[in-house]
């Protein structure tokens, strides 16, 4: 094993970044020149989303190899679903991850693709995933799992959703990745309910940037029902008019929104980093010009 983050997690606050991989060899290029400005930050891991939304899974392989092969100490960590995926299945891609030195990973059951009812594989959940793994690979892998502050969608209570986190933990989970939320009081809720339920694992908090008006709904509605809190609608509400009388997006607005949008995820990484949070996750979304101005704002790690 590398080296364990949860464990790191207990001596400070880790950075972290969030990539998707790349349909094709420019994309992969152009996230590897991303990925040299990210560095700067010395950022203790860089994670990479698996098959998100239902989509194939892409170039995830090559991307987490393309971080471990860079000169520094950035560990990859891969997302890993239970999306149409046999136990066989889950044990040869597992194995070819470790063959390949990518012994850290994040357990989800992924997100069911359009028309899906489950996830088509053999394993419905995500403590089914940590359990097997734990089974047929031992401690090899580090394993994070998914948590949601404001309760998973298909939950029937946020009480039931904690007590499956708790089960994540007791099956050999060894770190929380949180759900993007917008919604500082929540979150504060849910970190205390979580601590009460018994669960000890760091809490390694995923920071969505609010960049423009439709990824924020878009991450907020399409899939998770996130709520978008008061402070934040405004935000939305003061660059509501983007459009001019041709028709076409005023960049003046736009422009706006993504500097409001920016001092509104700095207060929210500031509020975290009080809160003791034990990493801070920002999604990069395969760009670095974003990151770098929210994290010199914040002061984190600032880049001279
Ligand atoms: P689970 O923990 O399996 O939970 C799903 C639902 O079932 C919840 O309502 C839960 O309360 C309930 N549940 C859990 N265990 C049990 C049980 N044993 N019995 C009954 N009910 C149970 N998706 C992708 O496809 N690819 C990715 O790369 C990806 N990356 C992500 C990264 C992060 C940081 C996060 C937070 C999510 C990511 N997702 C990704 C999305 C994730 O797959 C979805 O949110 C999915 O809907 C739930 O995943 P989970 O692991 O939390 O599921």
């Amino acid at each position: 094993m590398s080296k364990r983050l949860a464990e790191m997690m207990k001596e400070r606050t880790l950075l972290s970044f969030e990539v998707f991989p790349p349909k094709t060899d420019k994309g992969l290029d152009k996230l590897e020149e991303c990925l040299e400005h990210l560095y700067a930050f010395r950022p203790d891991y860089v994670s990479c989303t698996y098959g998100a939304g239902g989509t194939n899974v892409g170039k995830n392989m090559d991307v987490c190899k393309m971080i471990r092969k860079a000169d520094n100490d950035t560990v990859p960590v891969t997302h890993f679903t239970c999306i149409g995926n046999t136990k066989e299945e889950i044990k040869e891609k597992l194995q070819n991850y470790l063959d390949n030195g990518i012994d850290h990973m994040l357990a989800v059951r992924g997100d069911l693709p359009e028309g899906w009812s489950g996830t088509g594989g053999d394993f419905s959940y995500a403590t089914d995933l940590v359990s097997y793994v734990r089974k047929e690979f031992g401690d090899k892998f580090e394993i994070a799992v998914a948590g949601s502050p404001e309760g998973h969608i298909a939950c029937r209570t946020l009480e039931a959703d904690i007590a499956h986190l708790k089960q994540k933990q007791d099956e050999g989970a060894d770190y929380i990745m949180t759900q993007l939320t917008f919604d500082m009081e929540q979150f504060k809720y849910w970190l205390d309910a979580i601590r009460s339920a018994g669960i000890t694992m760091p809490v390694d908090v995923g920071v969505m940037p609010v960049l423009n008006r439709e990824s924020v709904i878009n991450m907020c509605l399409s899939r998770n029902g996130c709520a978008i809190p008061r402070k934040l609608a405004e935000v939305i509400s003061h660059h509501w008019f983007d459009v001019d009388e041709n028709g076409n997006k005023r960049q003046d607005v736009l422009d706006a929104f993504r500097e409001e949008g920016i001092e509104y995820t700095v207060d929210q990484i500031l509020q975290y980093m009080a809160l003791g949070v034990d990493g801070i996750h920002l999604y990069a979304l395969n760009t670095w010009k974003n990151s770098t101005e929210i994290l010199n704002k914040a002061g984190i790690r600032s880049v001279v």
